[in-house]
């Protein structure tokens, strides 16, 4: 869905002190190297002492490279999408680059992600659809990062001038790197993670590897809905596992797909975690959908003033076995009735706070967690 309004300031608090522990971060990694280098100079205990200092962002490292969780970053572009994943093994996918211009806002907010996971480039960078919340911040993001290839859907059949201009702006962004077309039933190779395309370009997979479709009881009650010819029905949807740890990200899928998707039989089963589809706006999130998967937790990725609507809101917030429902951002133009408390929200209303993100930490287990960058506090959800 194309944007209302939107917030045009730059860096956070958050953002800042996030940035300066990183350049705290760098200078005390820059410094241990000139000790290394300066090693054969010194007498035997000094060089005892750097070995020892020097092993320390060594060990670090290792660390990282053999953790055993996934991070997803829920990053704020003001009810766009930008979601980073960073697998056990370092690879990496980005879903969606938020807005163009604001002197490169949002590219700036993905880089501030990358460098909390620790990576320098971005394996894969997923587009949805070309809409500009989600396609608009690929020319600055080219500009900062180094990405391995670019994954959309094909063609932009939508018939509208920002569409069509947001298209070519992709196209000649990325021209002379990598893309790839995704369709239904497509992998997305991820060193650590099996992640399948469910939807593309209007079409949907019939049965997902090693799950048995099994008939959904939430379609009897739901409505027909229109057909949608926009790029939100084009959405790339998919499906990201790691060991038991389930979640799905399916753009901005309109109701009348997610409903294809879903009915009469789920090929999906249940999720652990939600990104609520379209930023909570009410063309998208069908009951049938949102109950049938069963998320324990959902995340909205809603702007102040952009989506985050009371009824989809509603929807994800009643659905069986929800046990929190965080949000990006207080939808200002709802009411205190369909947002979340401040403590799941990582940019309230009138907090002077923006670009606050949600990080997602999960194990193979099942168990994760989900951390407020705006208040450092994290909520745990043990295996089940
Ligand atoms: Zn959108």
């Amino acid at each position: 869905m194309q944007f209302t309004k939107r917030r045009t300031s730059n860096y956070t608090f958050t953002q800042m002190r996030i940035f300066f522990f990183s350049q705290a971060i760098d200078f005390r990694n820059q410094l241990l190297s000139r000790l290394v280098r300066l090693i054969p100079t010194l007498l035997l205990p000094a060089c005892a002492l750097a070995m020892l200092i020097a092993a320390q962002p060594l060990a670090v490292s290792a660390q990282a490279n053999t953790a055993k969780h996934l991070l997803i970053y829920s990053i704020d572009v003001e009810g766009g999408q930008a979601t980073l994943l960073v697998a056990p093994s370092g690879a990496s996918l980005l879903v969606d680059t938020g807005w163009p211009g604001a002197d490169g806002r949002d590219a700036q907010r993905i880089q501030t992600a990358m460098h909390d996971a620790g990576i320098f480039r971005i394996d894969h960078v997923l587009i949805t659809h070309f809409h500009t919340d989600h396609v608009g911040g690929v020319p600055e993001l080219v500009k900062r990062v180094q990405v391995g290839e670019f994954l959309d859907h094909g063609l932009n059949r939508e018939d509208s001038d920002i569409t069509r201009h947001d298209f070519a702006a992709y196209l000649k962004a990325i021209k002379g790197k990598t893309r790839r077309i995704l369709h239904p039933g497509d992998t997305i190779q991820v060193s650590g993670l099996q992640i399948t395309v469910l939807t593309a370009d209007g079409a949907h997979i019939a049965e997902v590897p090693g799950i048995k479709p099994t008939p959904n009881p939430y379609c009897a009650a739901e409505p027909k809905w229109p057909a949608d010819d926009t790029e939100n029905a084009r959405s790339i949807g998919i499906l990201v596992t790691y060991g038991k740890f389930r979640f799905i990200d399916l753009g901005d899928l309109t109701k009348a797909k997610e409903v294809e998707l879903m009915c009469p039989d789920n090929p999906i089963g249940t999720v652990d975690l939600y990104l609520v589809t379209h930023h909570g706006m009410n063309l998208s999130s069908a009951r049938a959908i949102v109950d049938a998967l069963h998320p324990r937790v959902a995340i909205m990725n809603n702007g102040a003033h952009k989506a985050g609507m009371p009824e989809a809101w509603q929807t994800v917030h009643d659905s069986p076995g929800l046990e929190d429902l965080w949000q990006l951002h207080t939808a200002e133009d709802s009411d205190a009735a369909h947002n979340s408390p401040a403590a799941l929200i990582a940019n309230p209303a009138g907090s002077a706070t923006d670009g606050a993100y949600l990080k997602v930490v999960a194990l193979p287990s099942g168990s994760f967690s989900v951390t407020n960058t705006r208040t450092g506090q994290t909520r745990e959800y043990p295996k089940k």
